[in-house]
């Protein structure tokens, strides 16, 4: 037997949470209503008979989720429900969009736009945003969606990174974001105001998009790309780091498609709400490529979280799907259990969240007051698609990200004592059951990313012997059951002790006093590190002596040996723009860095 130095040294733990099981019925209506079946059943061969494919041969991602719709029932039903932040709405239909991408690719095309040029859109959830990415697919381009809230010093790094010829915004972004350092981006073509009316006086150097839509032909024969081509530059969060640039290609339509059958269980006839931002991997991914793959109805809200807002757009527009983050559950919880008066879930049937640890808590939550409880999935915007997930048929472990689905194969990886997977005869070494590693994912599956934009090194890091590294740590159960330890970064070794810090906040959320809590390990004379947390108070407590004691007390019942030592009761957390708690600005905080080198880190909001 091998001798390894790996890290798996506090044994798991189970959970106190109870499984959800979901009702016979429940589960005879789902998709993939037999998950062991389904995972021996499927390959990506097959699947890929699911992708209409251009006419005469090429993939290309506005097809498939506009214009192969054409000619089909789908053709007039509604593509996408636009809900303006003053008020009204606008619907489009599937072939709307397909005659305004057109228009929008001719434009492009007008203004000597090429393939392969980056096309960054830097718009709010607005339908030009939509019908942008559809319209610089089609002409070939590569779309790279920057987070209409980043100020501009995130804006022109993004834009000098990406190369981009060619910027999507809107008059008063670009004012107030883009302008300032135009002279910078010598790369920077054309500017691409959406707003500009015909009538409007022009800003320098900037092109109106109302006229050029309005005298653009309706017709545009589609680029003929290939499964392989570039067509989605996506800068990571930047929650441990500088965002990273990945590039995926037209091809990973497929997994975007099959995923959202499987995790997010759309059907025909669903109202699908992906409360995630364009801007970032989820958004794009399952806001707009997936779902209208899928033929299904997309709702896009202008406005910002509001919680009366937020159970309005549910009840009214009939959502039945509905794809959130923990963030924003967190948000709704503070207000309790009840749910404002008027509101109506009944046409919900399936709640998921990514993009951060899922608390056990959140997920009975939604059981309790939703009526459904919420399915945690994982996956990173290295691997462009959902990866593992708790599926609309199978039982809910809360606190667990789910099982890996068909056509993924995840596996928890050993590390050595450098952080870097264990390689013993070429080969990666497998965690035990239950055992703490990286999480991994075997290479082949349609949307992993293709590189690391300008950063072929860093790509390469990223694999060993044919598997991707996530640089999360996770450990699998005996089920199969994935659970989030935490990013291989934020992990704190306290005492001889591997400490994720999610447990450790999970944990402190399930006291009735806690909202939110983020938890570092600070620097220890003794124990190397010792477990900090840092909370948020629902609304109606008041940080006193006495809580800090309840809470010191609380944790050790329920954590043991890995409670935090040290309780500290903020005002807010640090998240990242996308909604994320960032650990290692409240580390950067606790080590009293100043506050000038702490806000120049990427993404704070
Ligand atoms: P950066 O790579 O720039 O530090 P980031 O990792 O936050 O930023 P994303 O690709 O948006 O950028 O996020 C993916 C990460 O989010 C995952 O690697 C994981 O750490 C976390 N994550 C996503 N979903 C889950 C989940 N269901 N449970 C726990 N963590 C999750
Ligand atoms: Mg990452």
């Amino acid at each position: 037997m091998k001798t390894v130095n790996h890290e798996s040294s506090r044994p798991y733990q189970p959970t106190h949470w109870d499984p959800i099981d979901k009702s016979a019925l429940e589960r005879a209506a789902a998709n993939a209503t037999d998950y062991e079946l389904s995972c021996r059943e499927f390959t990506w061969e097959l699947a890929r008979s699911s992708l209409a494919g251009l006419p005469g041969g090429g993939l290309n991602i506005a097809y498939e989720a506009v214009d192969q719709h054409l000619g089909t029932p789908l053709e007039n039903a509604p593509a996408l429900r636009w809900l303006a932040v003053t008020g009204g709405d606008t619907t489009l239909t599937y072939a709307d969009l397909a005659t305004l991408s057109n228009r929008f690719a001719n434009v492009l095309r007008g203004l000597g736009v090429r393939r392969g040029d980056r096309v960054c859109l830097l718009l709010g959830r607005t339908p030009e945003l939509y019908i942008a990415a559809l319209g610089a697919w089609k002409a070939g381009c590569v779309v790279s969606p920057l987070f209409s809230a980043f100020g501009p010093e995130p804006v022109r790094q993004r834009l000098e990174l990406s190369g981009a010829t060619t910027l999507i915004t809107s008059s008063d972004l670009y004012r107030r974001r883009v302008a300032s350092n135009r002279s910078a981006l010598p790369a920077l073509r054309h500017v691409v105001l959406t707003d500009a009316g015909i009538d409007d006086d022009p800003i320098d150097d900037t092109v109106g998009l109302t006229l050029a839509m309005a005298i653009a032909d309706d017709e545009f024969p589609i680029v003929r790309t290939g499964p392989e081509d570039p067509a989605l530059l996506h800068f990571t969060s930047g929650t441990t780091g500088r965002p990273k640039g990945a590039v995926h290609v037209h091809g990973a339509v497929l997994a975007h498609r099959i995923t959202a059958h499987y995790a997010l269980d759309l059907r025909p006839g669903d109202v699908f709400w992906c409360t995630a931002d364009p801007g970032w991997v989820t958004g794009m991914s399952y806001g707009v490529i997936a779902p209208l793959c899928l033929g299904v109805t997309v709702i896009s809200d202008e406005a910002e979280f509001d919680a009366q807002r937020w159970y309005d757009i549910l009840t009214a527009e009939r959502v039945s799907v509905w794809y959130t983050a923990p963030t924003a559950l967190r948000m709704l919880m503070r207000r309790g259990d009840e749910l404002p008066a008027g509101t109506d879930l009944s046409c919900l049937r399936f709640v998921a969240s990514v993009g951060e640890p899922l608390n056990p808590e959140a997920v009975v939550w939604g059981d309790r007051v939703l009526g459904h409880p919420v399915h945690d999935n994982w996956w990173q915007t290295e691997t462009g698609a959902i990866m593992i997930a708790n599926l609309a048929a199978e039982q809910i472990r809360p606190g667990s990200m789910g099982r890996p689905l068909p056509g993924i194969e995840a596996a928890i990886l050993r590390r050595g004592p450098d952080g870097r997977a264990v390689i013993a005869d070429g080969d990666v070494e497998h965690a035990g059951v239950d055992e703490v590693g990286e999480l991994a994912v075997r290479v082949g599956w349609p949307s992993m990313f293709r590189g690391y934009w300008h950063e072929s090194e860093r790509y390469a890091r990223a694999f060993a012997a044919g598997w991707y590294l996530s640089g999360d740590l996770a450990r699998r159960d005996p089920d199969g059951y994935y659970w989030f330890v935490g990013r291989a970064d934020d992990v704190i070794k306290s005492a001889g002790h591997l400490i994720g810090p999610f447990e450790v906040e999970s944990a402190l959320m399930a006291h009735p006093a806690v909202a939110e809590a983020g938890v570092i390990g600070a620097p220890d004379p003794v124990a190397g590190e010792r477990v900090k947390a840092f909370v948020l108070l629902r609304p109606g407590f008041e940080p006193s002596e006495e809580l800090h004691d309840d809470l010191i007390a609380f944790g050790r019942r329920q954590l043991g040996v890995v409670a935090p030592k040290e309780i500290v009761f903020a005002d807010s957390l640090p998240h990242t723009r996308s909604g994320k708690v960032m650990r290692r600005l409240l580390k950067a905080r606790d080590l009293g860095l100043p506050e000038g080198d702490v806000s120049t880190l990427e993404g704070v909001s």
